[in-house]
C-alpha cells in the first residue's frame, strides 16, 4: 500500500481506538533512505483527513509537499529520529488511562508480561516541556533508552517502532498496561514482576 495511505489508515485507526481524541495526539512516519518525513498535519479532524493532507517535510522543518501545517510536534519526531537510528515511526497520543498517570508523574511498572517484549520494561515519565519545542523530544528520548515507549509529564505519551504497525501496539499496550493498573491499584495492593524475572524474559 502506497504510504500516505498506510500513515492514514493508522491515523484513522488509532483515532476510533480512542489513543486520540479531537485533534489531540499525532503520527509520522521517516523514510531514513530519502531523509524526508510524513507527519499528521495540526489539528485536522482523523474523520475527515485525506491522504494528500499529510506533510512530507524535511528533519529540520524544510516543508517539502502539503498544504496544510504539519503536526505542532513536528519538533519531537524530528528529534526522536535524530536520536534513535533505529526508529522509523512515532505515534503520540492523549490516550486516557495513561495520560493519566503522566499528570500524577507517576511510571507504570512491569506488571504485565507483555511490557516486556511489546515495551522494553517499565514506562518511565517524561519531564514536562512545552508543547511544540524540540525539547519536548529531547526530554522523551532520555526515557526512551532501551524502551520504546513512555508517558510525558501532563501531557500524553509517545511509542516509537521499526514501522507503523509496532510504533501502533506500543501505544495500544502502554494505554492497556494504564487501564489495567489503574483498576489493580483500585482493588488493593499492586504486585509488579519481579525484576528478575523481567531480566530473565528480557535476556530469553
Ligand atoms: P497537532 O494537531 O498539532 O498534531 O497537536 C496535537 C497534539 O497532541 C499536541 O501535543
Ligand atoms: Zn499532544
Amino acid at each position: 500500500m502506497e504510504l500516505r495511505k498506510k500513515i492514514l489508515e493508522m491515523a484513522k485507526r488509532s483515532y476510533e481506538e480512542a489513543l486520540f481524541a479531537g485533534t489531540s495526539g499525532n503520527l509520522s512516519y521517516y523514510d531514513r533512505e530519502t531523509g524526508e518525513m510524513y507527519i499528521t498535519p495540526s489539528s485536522v479532524p482523523y474523520e475527515t483527513m485525506t491522504a494528500d493532507e499529510l506533510v512530507r517535510m524535511t528533519l529540520d522543518g524544510q516543508i517539502l509537499e502539503g498544504e496544510k501545517k504539519p503536526s505542532s510536534e513536528w519538533r519531537m519526531h524530528a528529534e526522536v529520529y535524530r536520536q534513535k537510528p533505529e526508529v522509523s515511526a512515532v505515534i503520540h497520543t492523549h490516550s486516557p488511562y495513561a495520560t493519566s498517570f503522566a499528570v500524577n508523574h507517576q511510571k507504570l511498572p512491569v506488571i504485565l508480561i507483555e511490557m516486556v517484549p511489546f515495551l522494553g520494561g517499565d514506562v518511565d515519565v517524561a519531564d514536562f516541556a512545552i508543547p511544540g519545542t524540540v525539547e519536548v523530544g529531547i526530554e522523551a528520548v532520555k526515557k526512551l533508552q532501551d524502551r520504546h515507549a513512555c508517558l510525558m509529564a501532563n501531557h500524553g505519551v509517545l511509542a516509537v517502532g521499526k514501522d507503523l504497525e509496532q510504533a501502533h501496539i506500543r501505544a495500544v499496550y502502554v494505554e492497556d498496561a494504564a487501564k489495567i493498573y489503574s483498576l489493580a491499584l483500585s482493588n488493593g495492593d499492586v504486585k509488579v514482576i519481579d525484576s528478575q524475572h523481567v531480566n530473565y524474559m528480557k535476556n530469553r
